[in-house]
């Protein structure tokens, strides 16, 4: 028993805590402490054991099914000197055996034998040998398993000329024997002692000067740890442990980077934070400095040139710093956008417990602010912030869209979008959006209080999101899927905010107004400082078209919409002219249900001049999310549709919108960008000079999160599972009903157990497939031994208001513990945006397809408090087994893991798909626009190509510009678009075609998602 002294801090009871969870589970994986069970131990365990080597023979015998139930485990270095080596083996193991049918304990008639424990001496030469098999017989006989044996077994490998040695336990018992009731024996270990070794070199990282690629010895089936220097212990699982970062690496002080300080003076603290960057550079980076490090690590060449490349980015980065704190203090206007972000990120941070910024988004803040005085120039790279995810990258771009948002209403643009912002999920994450309404209204309590700003638009937030999300129009009178004032659910089944961005109240009432034809969040607390009647929050697709409101959030695949939807064009430039009536909005092109084009059905309003310069409309950042997730052949439409918005946006209003993203990767990150966007790629901030850290962070003690790699052996990754899940269960339980014994046996003062019951009281079961987290859904509900387990699914097909309720029931716990949600199967969708500091525990179902997902959805616990992870490896595979090898390093330099992003902008059948959305947004936002004429059929549209002289080979030819297609060496892709063109021309000029809107000429139609291509092949150029 650990004793605790008296004000134990809550990190260090969480870290007890975690300590004594796994070795719960551990513990219920092998065994340990049992004394007698009721049903056979190999339909049990599956850690430590081992099958006799005779059985894995008679199987298929192939390296896939030794992995999944293995008959020894073993320890692989390379020694020191040359042959003979001599060392010293120990072995642990134990038996389990049957009682006859009228042993003492007739119900559980299985019991673990004592502790065989052997000390086996061996001398090997090249030719290896077998040691120990009398002595280990002789010791199962006597802890009263007569028939089991083993053997200490040496083999000697010559890969790399240098040689290795294989010491393995094998269990060498014989399938089926007189007396013999289990050939497995259980909680096997090996020590390995009194030998020198030399440490292997990763293969399957590549030389890097930041990292160390050394690797003491590998285990086979099993993880190793280094117990003495030269002594080797095998262990069942791997344990990575991994510390939470500080955000401040500098021998300096670090400055006060407050929102209050910020928004009051901030140029001398930037100048302290760029003096400090500037120091560590010269410190780390410097030719003096490398040349340092090259002797002492004993750099090769390439190395070396790495290092100077990687000093030139980053001495880059240093100056593009220090040019955005000479623009915040020489220009007005950007100082000043920058202190009122400052002063509403203070107001919407209010009471959540923290008040200043951390350097990194300081430091990005002023690495990109250079586009507000150089939009052309800066529009030509995409920045991205790259950051471990929870570093606060969220409210990183938040910062930047205020400055933006504040910088667009200082120069003249009074209303409209200053920022479209997309999200790669299919239902965009509640919390994420949440926290752009929050910041929002900060900004927007904060433009009130500025005289030149009163007069203009209130700062707001709309929301575009497939169908799924919220609907794209309100109708009179509703037909199929439809929906009207009064269909079932409205106006409450759409409410999309979890609390009032301006009070935090979580009391909205959801309300349809029919006057003003809007879906409105109220806030019903009287004293919420808002005041103004509804929300400043748009929901529903045309409402956005008819505020455009300051910043947009949406779903990636909204943007096809530009291909269909005509009122899009304010998302991009701008609309046609204003409604006379009063919260109608902007007008667009004039249709049959609009007939002076005001959305809002039978308006009778006469149409009034747009409030600002139409060139202004044109939003001035587009923001993407998790930018690792556009690769394959949805990258490859969305690189079409980028390119459609630019040059819509440059025809409309002749600018081009900066594009921010964050990624949680490097890899291939200029190339993804160049193929994307047809921009260049920079990244902030640059990686230091060695693993882990730089100016930006530095590892400190405090845990983060404990990754615990299992390679589960002779039952299913279910069984284990639910059995993981089952013993997690069984311990908050525990703590819950005897908190005493629990926290003494753990070392816990027991004024922390309500605490740690909600912290660690609801474990996460991630699946990369629905499959895989549905079945684990239903097993646990049927396969455990403690009662009252309650699942929760959130995954894609998880309806959008039930995601609301599990998000409210997970952030605020029901107040008796058998009432809340004690396990949450999730897929993917957990991976982006999910913020709970309750989630802490996890157990991961096969190792994900990309290492990137692996951080992300792992980044979801441990948010606050310690984390602890389960990766179940689906150990048959042969991606997962080589995994499981070098675990540890897999975890401590995941980011190099991650693979370079599969992306192109050439295949032809993704042409074919986006060709048809470029042709009709450019008849939707430019042609009939300048048309000055309603060009909404096919028989309008006919005449006028005609009176306009509109050729197949003209459209052809601006649709290749567009996408870029216009070079010699893309003749097949401008013959492709050449023949889809005429084909289009010639559907527009049969009289007997039955188009009946302009999206039905042609085929096929345009695209209505980004995401339809996907779950198809692969693409290729
Ligand atoms: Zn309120
Ligand atoms: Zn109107």
């Amino acid at each position: 028993m650990t004793s605790y002294g008296k004000g134990q801090p809550l990190a260090e009871a969480c870290d007890r805590f975690v300590t004594w969870l796994d070795g719960r589970v551990v513990a219920a994986g092998r065994g340990d402490g049992l004394e007698r069970l009721e049903v056979a131990p190999s339909g049990t365990f599956w850690l430590g054991r081992l099958a006799c080597e005779d059985e894995v023979r008679k199987g298929t015998g192939d390296d896939r099914s030794e992995r999944l139930d293995p008959c020894a485990i073993g320890v692989r270095f390379r020694p020191e000197g040359p042959a003979p080596w001599s060392a010293t083996v120990t072995v642990r193991a134990r038996a389990w055996v049957k009682d006859p049918k009228d042993g003492p304990d007739p119900e559980r008639r299985w019991w673990r034998s004592g502790l065989v424990e052997e000390k086996v001496p061996l001398v090997v030469d090249a030719a290896g040998g077998t040691f120990g098999a009398k002595q280990l017989e002789a010791a199962f006989a006597a802890v009263g398993a007569p028939g089991l044996c083993a053997e200490v077994r040496v083999e000697i490998e010559d890969w790399h000329r240098s040689p290795e040695l294989v010491v393995q336990l094998v269990n060498t018992s014989p399938h089926k024997a007189p007396g013999l009731t289990d050939s497995h024996i259980y909680e096997t270990q090996l020590e390995v002692a009194g030998l020198g070794t030399v440490p292997f070199e990763l293969e399957a990282l590549p030389d890097s000067f930041r990292y160390d690629r050394r690797v003491p010895a590998y285990g086979i089936n099993v993880g190793v740890e280094v117990v003495a220097p030269g002594v080797f212990r095998t262990t069942d699982t791997v344990g990575v442990q991994t510390f939470r970062p500080e955000y401040w690496n500098s021998p300096r002080p670090e400055p006060d980077l407050s929102f209050g300080r910020l928004a009051a003076d901030p140029i001398p603290v930037l100048t302290d934070l760029v003096d400090a960057l500037d120091e560590y550079d010269q410190t780390h980076w410097s030719t003096v400095a490398l040349d340092e490090r090259h002797l002492a690590d004993g750099w090769t060449d390439a190395m070396r040139a790495e290092a100077d490349r990687s000093a030139a980015d980053v001495f880059d980065e240093l100056a593009r710093l220090r040019a955005g704190l000479e623009l915040v203090r020489t220009r007005p206007e950007i100082r000043r956008s920058f202190q009122l972000m400052n002063e509403a990120i203070g107001l919407s941070a209010k009471g959540r417990g923290y008040r200043t910024w951390r350097a990194f988004q300081v430091g990005f803040l002023l690495s990109a602010i250079r586009f507000l005085a150089e939009p052309a120039e800066e529009a030509d790279h995409v920045d991205t912030v790259w950051f471990a995810t929870g570093g606060g990258k969220t409210e990183t771009y938040l910062g930047l869209l205020l400055t933006t948002a504040f910088f667009d209403r200082l120069t003249g643009k009074r209303t409209g979008v200053t920022a479209w912002s997309r999200f790669p999920l299919r239902l965009l994450s509640l919390q994420q959006t949440q926290r752009f309404a929050d910041a929002l209204a900060g900004a927007e309590l904060v433009r009130r209080q500025q005289d030149d700003l009163r007069r203009s638009a209130p700062f707001s937030l709309g929301f575009l999101v497939g169908q799924a999300g919220t609907p794209n129009k309100i109708v009179p009178k509703p037909e199929n899927d439809e929906i009207g004032p009064d269909s079932p659910g409205m106006p409450e089944k759409y409410r999309v905010l979890l609390h009032c961005p301006f009070c935090r109240d979580e009391r909205l009432s959801m309300k349809f107004d029919r006057k003003r034809w809007k879906l409105e969040h109220h806030c019903t607390n009287q004293a919420c400082p808002w005041q103004r009647g509804p929300l400043p929050v748009y929901v529903v697709d045309q409402e956005v078209f008819r505020f455009l409101p300051t910043v947009v959030v949406g779903t990636l695949d909204k943007a096809a919409s530009i291909g269909l939807q005509q009122a899009m064009r304010g998302l991009i430039g701008p609309p046609q002219k204003l409604c006379s009536e009063e919260w109608h909005g902007f007008t667009y092109s004039t249709r049959s249900k609009s007939p002076n084009g005001c959305l809002v059905p039978d308006c009778q309003g006469t149409l009034k001049a747009l409030p600002m310069a139409a060139e202004r409309f044109g939003p001035s950042l587009r923001l993407q999310d998790e930018l690792h997730l556009l690769r394959d052949s949805l990258g490859a439409v969305d690189s079409h549709y980028e390119s459609l918005l630019d040059h819509l946006q440059d025809k409309l209003c002749g600018t081009r919108a900066k594009i921010v993203a964050s990624s949680a990767t490097l890899t291939g990150y200029d190339h993804q960008v160049r193929i994307l966007y047809r921009r260049k790629g920079r990244v902030f901030p640059q990686p230091g000079p060695r693993a882990g850290e730089s100016f930006w962070t530095a590892p400190v003690t405090a845990k983060l999160r404990r990754f615990v790699a299992v390679a589960p052996r002779g039952v299913t990754l279910e069984h284990v599972s639910d059995r993981t899940l089952d013993a997690l269960q069984r311990c908050v339980r525990e703590l819950l009903n005897d908190p005493k014994t629990v926290c003494a046996e753990a070392g816990i003062d027991p004024g922390h157990a309500e605490k740690l019951l909600s912290i660690y009281g609801t474990d996460v079961v991630y699946g990369s497939t629905l499959y895989d987290v549905e079945a684990a859904g239903r097993s646990l509900g049927s396969n455990n031994t403690v009662d009252g387990i309650n699942v929760e699914q959130l995954t894609g097909q998880t309806d959008f208001d039930e995601v609301r309720n599990i998000l409210e029931r997970l952030e605020k716990p029901e107040d008796a513990f058998e009432d809340r949600i004690h396990v949450i199967a999730a897929s993917s969708m957990l991976s982006h945006g999910v913020d709970v500091d309750r989630l802490n525990t996890m157990v991961m179902l096969g190792l994900p397809l990309t290492t990137a997902e692996f951080i992300q959805t792992t980044a979801r616990v441990g948010r606050r408090y310690p984390g602890l992870v389960y990766v179940l490896h689906k150990i048959g595979r042969e991606r997962d087994a080589q995994t499981f090898r070098h675990f540890d390093k897999y975890v401590s330099q995941g980011d190099r893991f991650v693979d370079a992003i599969p992306i192109t902008r050439r295949s032809r059948r993704v042409l074919a798909l986006t060709m048809p959305g470029v042709v009709a947004a450019r008849i939707l936002m430019l042609v009939e626009p300048a048309s000055k004429q309603r060009l909404s059929t096919p028989v309008k549209l006919r005449q006028y190509a005609r009176d306009a002289g509109l050729t197949p080979a003209d459209e052809a030819a601006s649709v290749a510009a567009v996408l870029g297609f216009d070079g010699p060496e893309d003749s097949l892709h401008q013959q492709q678009i050449v023949e889809w063109v005429q084909e289009w021309f010639a559907d527009l000029e049969d009289p007997a075609s039955k188009a009946r809107f302009i999206g039905q000429i042609g085929s096929p139609s345009p695209m209505t998602s980004l995401r339809d291509v996907e779950a198809q092949a692969p693409i290729h150029d």
